[in-house]
């Protein structure tokens, strides 16, 4: 058995020069957090608004929230205040409410847009043409800048295909980054099984848990 230490020097040598690590760490206690912390992480990514607004007021103030999840309109409010980045925004429905809390709060929210690549229809997202059509000049949404893309590969063995579908999604952040303010600067992609491949094709953040924190135990 590993330790989490020698776990967090393994996934932190992986890191490509200038990609951020996001842990990811639903289903894991405030220990296992603080442990974390503790080694030196800071951005922490979880999926579930209740869990995180547990949790949350438990830890070091200086921790960097990630919302990584699904997000229902109606959670906005209670996620929103405690975020540093929400990558899974799915809908301009979405963005309204996002904007709408965000100059309610007085506050700039920084968000992804998720962009559907897999061939699983169960992942949520933008296709890459409704991706590419949303206005991220800031002029729609006022209180909220659009940071980058995130997106997830099919959960396969067959490598070719979740490298094709970096490849594209990369493409597509590239494309749209050339019109793009200039914090328009996050490509959220890759996890435990598929970090090497996402940063091969340009990932600048990684959102990894398991080989962080182990298996997660099955609800
Ligand atoms: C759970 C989760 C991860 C981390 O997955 P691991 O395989 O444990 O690294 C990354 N991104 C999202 C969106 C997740 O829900």
């Amino acid at each position: 058995m590993s330790t989490l230490r020698e776990r967090f020097e393994t996934v932190s040598a992986g890191l490509r020069p200038g990609v951020r690590l996001v842990a990811v760490s639903k289903t894991r206690d405030v220990e296992e957090i603080r442990a974390l912390y503790e080694l030196g992480q800071r951005a922490f990514g979880e999926n579930y608004p209740q869990e995180l607004r547990g949790k949350a007021p438990l830890l070091p103030a200086d921790i960097e929230w990630h919302f990584i999840g699904h997000l229902q309109r109606s959670n906005v409010k209670h996620v929103l205040p405690i975020t540093k980045l929400i990558h899974g925004i799915d809908s301009l429905r979405l963005l309204d409410e996002v904007e709408k809390r965000a100059a309610a709060e007085n506050l700039q929210a920084d968000v992804l847009l998720q962009v559907h690549i897999a061939r699983e229809e169960t992942k949520h997202g933008f296709d890459p043409a409704e991706a590419s059509a949303v206005d991220i000049s800031g002029r729609t949404w006022p209180h909220v800048r659009i940071r980058g893309l995130m997106g997830m590969a099919t959960n396969t063995e067959e490598e070719a295909v979740v490298r094709s579908e970096f490849k594209e999604l990369s493409g597509l952040f590239g494309r749209m980054k050339a019109t793009a303010p200039t914090y328009f600067d996050t490509l959220s992609m890759g996890m435990s099984s598929d970090a090497p491949w996402a940063m091969d094709a340009g990932s600048t953040l990684v959102r990894i848990g398991t080989a962080l924190f182990g298996e997660r135990p099955q609800p």
